[in-house]
């Protein structure tokens, strides 16, 4: 399934390799995966992602289906497609060749208060409707019977909190038992022809200090764990031999472009990239691109360039030229950006539509970008221009995004005050009317109704 095709000289380094599954297209690593946000990437409609961008993978959190689990039966398991297809598949509308990797909780997840903890049969996950419990067993089966090409296993994974050595421990225990579950569950399927490929989390801390995980991975490695599932660069600095043929898919939060490099610098063949996303709702276009041998080594200006541009800025407003020079997406092959700057400031919906499809392809480009040069033997090199040539952060957010949702916001327990604003409210002086008109009575006519006045009344 996994091939490495160029490695570091010495341990643990930036790789070239080959993610092939059958039907799938191929995914040349280092790539990334398109972040969806309850089964579509924001923004782009199923048949925009067929017909205008070219993702070739996607991760999906299965937390944002199971609102209703366990009282009811979610709509996403009551949906049975035709044999033979995978019903999160179907469900989503992905197409047939996109690669597509289910995990449980979305990435980057809203981590949970200190009052909904994981135990030890359950973690704390953020659905639509606030944090509910999910059963790793309950995990595993829903995983095995949604039909994803790769599934992330259950782990024990305290986003956004340190863990001591207590926890530590009995993290390790608990990914050690939810793994061994989910392969036994594996082993007693009827058929396991169509089954995902099993990737094992690893909890964020080194490989020394969760070794007893790691060499039950080990021991099982060859025949049940396809790939591993890494949350903190940490667990990479002293991963054994034994497991380092595995593909490694990241779950680290990079932040900017920068960090992606240093992120493949340190080994990670696939990353999840939440600032696109971001960029996208914050009206930035992407508009860095990586140093390839093919493409400029010149900038050699003092000042560093901005990794986006903010599409709200009026100095857009009378632009006809493209997002980026020379860039060949939907957006600036057909749109101009005073017309983007006028969706944005119009809030059209169509402004962000276009904006993800561009940072999008900007991404697969700067991907393409680096996979040329660690081929070419000049990485360091490039990666080094690179951070000398752009600023190390993406601009500052200057309008409005589209309206935040539940997910997007850090939790803060019970009682906390609503973060949206309702976009219609009534004016003072229509609340007094309404207060003003008693209710026409049940047996007025249709002349004293009409002199009244309907709603308009003044
Ligand atoms: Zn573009």
């Amino acid at each position: 399934m996994f091939t490495v095709i160029k490695s570091a000289s010495t341990g643990i380094g930036p790789r070239l390799g080959r993610l092939a599954l059958p039907g799938k297209k191929v995914v040349h690593t280092p790539h990334y995966l398109g972040i969806t946000s309850r089964g579509v990437i924001p923004h782009i409609t199923q048949d925009t992602f067929a017909r205008d961008a070219s993702i070739t993978g996607v991760y999906v959190g299965l937390e944002d289906f199971i609102e209703r689990a366990p009282y009811q039966t979610p709509p996403l398991y009551q949906f049975k497609p035709p044999k033979d297809s995978s019903p999160l598949r179907r469900f989503i509308a992905l197409p047939e060749d996109t690669l597509l990797v289910l995990g449980a909780r979305r990435a980057p997840p809203v981590a949970a208060p200190a009052a909904n903890p994981n135990t030890n049969e359950t973690v704390s996950v953020c659905t639509a409707v606030g944090f509910r419990v999910l059963r790793a067993d309950d995990y595993a089966e829903a995983a095995e019977r949604l039909q994803a090409d790769i599934v992330v296993g259950l782990g024990d994974i305290p986003y956004g909190r340190k863990l001591g050595n207590k926890r530590i421990e009995k993290a390790t225990e608990r990914n050690i038992k939810w793994t061994q579950d989910h392969i036994n569950l594996r082993h007693s399927a009827e058929t396991r022809a169509q089954q995902a490929k099993l990737f094992a989390p690893l909890l964020p801390v080194s490989s020394a200090k969760q070794r007893f995980y790691i060499e039950t991975l080990i021991q099982v490695s060859e025949r049940d764990v396809a790939g591993l599932a890494v949350y903190a660069l940490d667990s990479l600095e002293d991963l054994p031999e034994a497991l380092q043929p595995l593909p490694r898919l990241g779950f680290t939060t990079p932040s900017a472009p920068q960090d992606v490099l240093q992120h493949i610098v340190l080994g990670i063949d696939v990353l999840t990239v939440p600032f696109i996303n971001a960029a996208t709702d914050a009206g930035i276009a992407l508009s860095f691109q990586f140093p390839s041998t093919s493409c400029d080594q010149s900038h050699n200006g003092s000042d560093p360039l901005p990794l986006g541009i903010d599409m709200w800025s009026p100095a857009h407003a009378v632009d006809l030229g493209p997002l980026v020079d020379g860039c060949t997406c939907y957006a600036c092959a057909n749109h101009h950006r005073a017309y983007i700057q006028h969706l944005l400031a119009a809030k059209e919906m169509l402004g962000w539509v276009l904006l993800q499809l561009h940072n999008h392809h900007v991404t697969d480009i700067f991907f393409a970008h680096i996979r040329a040069s660690i081929a070419n033997g000049t990485f360091t090199d490039d990666v080094e221009h690179f951070q000398r040539k752009y600023e190390s952060r993406l601009p500052e957010k200057t309008g409005q995004g589209p309206r935040v949702r539940g997910y997007q916001f850090k939790a803060e327990g019970p009682g906390e005050p609503k973060k949206n604003k309702a976009p219609f409210t009534m004016l003072d002086d229509g609340q007094e009317k309404i207060v003003e008109s008693a209710p026409p009575e049940a047996g007025t006519d249709a002349s004293e109704l009409e002199a009244q006045g309907f709603a308009a009344k003044a």
